[in-house]
């Protein structure tokens, strides 16, 4: 059973575990920050062995699919997203067809691999040159899947949200069983936002006066703290419209932040201030991050002014292996 389900028993929010929990914490020292530094590693997350922050919004997702009596999902995403990847592998595990529309990126090693993972994947697959062209092709490949249940990039819906909604609970048992101190503050990289929101929501529930820090790192859409706390209200409505007893929650756009400053040029750019916390990262902790979004989140926590105690969220799974 879900943290959230046995917070709010008569919530009608199906859920199916997809990997174990807690993630594990530990503290992180040596990054020569003054504030205390602690990781919660949800690379570990994933009964595949992979997947990282995307499989924890696929425990709601995939089972509210079925409560739609929906076969078939439809999401968006560029030719090397893991998102698609994810929903493609987890979903088909659990008798769910994934249709993906895939806009060009820039092709390098990586995107190459995961080009040839998607095509693996079972998912259909529809490739357009802009985010245009898929948009005017959307009507199409809906009805010839017959409605299938949409979700936008990154599985940022109010349903995804709810998986950092869990999160944020299982956060505040680990700080209640003395495993970390109460964050002042969490920091995790955002790509379309629903884990920031997950969080700002699940800490609010929790009683927690955690803030959320978020590092913007894509700029395909707007990514700042109106949308990210809108989405953060939008799930709040969702939980209460299916009977959870949250009261009236809103979250508004001074309860979290949302910067772009360590973003680089563009969604997938490394930046030099990435590429250090990255190498500091391996050096002082063995840990192992990837530059487009967890070492820009690290990047903005060695800049030495997010109050601590920080809870680091390491969001990147491993990739799978076949
Ligand atoms: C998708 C992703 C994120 C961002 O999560 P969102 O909920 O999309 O904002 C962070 N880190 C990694 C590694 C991701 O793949």
């Amino acid at each position: 059973m879900s943290r959230l389900g046995a917070l709010y028993p008569a919530a009608d929010l199906p859920y199916v575990s997809l990997g174990t929990s807690p993630t594990p914490v530990r503290r992180l020292d040596g990054l020569g920050v003054s504030q205390e530094v602690w990781l919660k590693d949800e690379a570990a997350f994933g009964d595949g062995g992979w997947g990282g922050n995307k499989v924890r919004k696929l425990e709601w997702i995939i089972p509210e699919a079925h409560r739609r009596n929906k076969k078939t999902m439809f999401t968006v995403g560029g030719i090397g997203t893991h998102w698609g990847l994810a929903a493609a592998l987890y979903g088909r595990e659990h008798g769910l067809h994934t249709v993906l529309g895939l806009v060009d990126q820039p092709i390098d090693d990586h995107v190459r691999e995961q080009t040839a993972r998607l095509d693996a994947s079972g998912a259909t697959i529809y490739r357009y040159p802009s985010v245009a062209r898929l948009k005017l092709a959307a009507p199409m490949i809906l009805a010839r899947h017959r409605m299938p249940y949409y979700l936008p990039a990154g599985g940022s819906s109010p349903v995804g949200s709810l998986g950092y909604v869990e999160v944020a609970l299982e956060i505040a048992e680990q700080v209640a069983a003395g495993e970390l101190p109460e964050p002042a503050t969490v920091v995790s990289a955002v790509g379309s936002g629903g884990t920031v929101a997950g969080l700002a929501l699940g800490f609010r529930l929790a009683g927690l006066s955690t803030r959320v820090f978020g590092a913007v790192v894509n700029d395909s859409f707007r990514l700042d703290a109106v949308t990210t706390s809108r989405l953060a209200t939008k799930t709040a409505d969702l939980m209460r419209s299916r009977g959870a007893d949250i009261g009236k929650v809103v979250i508004g756009p001074d309860d979290l932040t949302a910067t772009s400053k360590w973003m680089g040029e563009t969604y997938g750019a490394t930046t030099p201030e990435g590429a250090n916390a990255l190498a500091l990262a391996e050096r002082v902790a063995g840990l192992e991050l990837e530059p487009v979004y967890t070492a820009k989140a690290l990047a903005a926590i060695l800049e030495g002014n997010i109050p601590g105690p920080i809870l680091y969220l390491n969001t990147h799974g491993p990739r799978p292996v076949a």
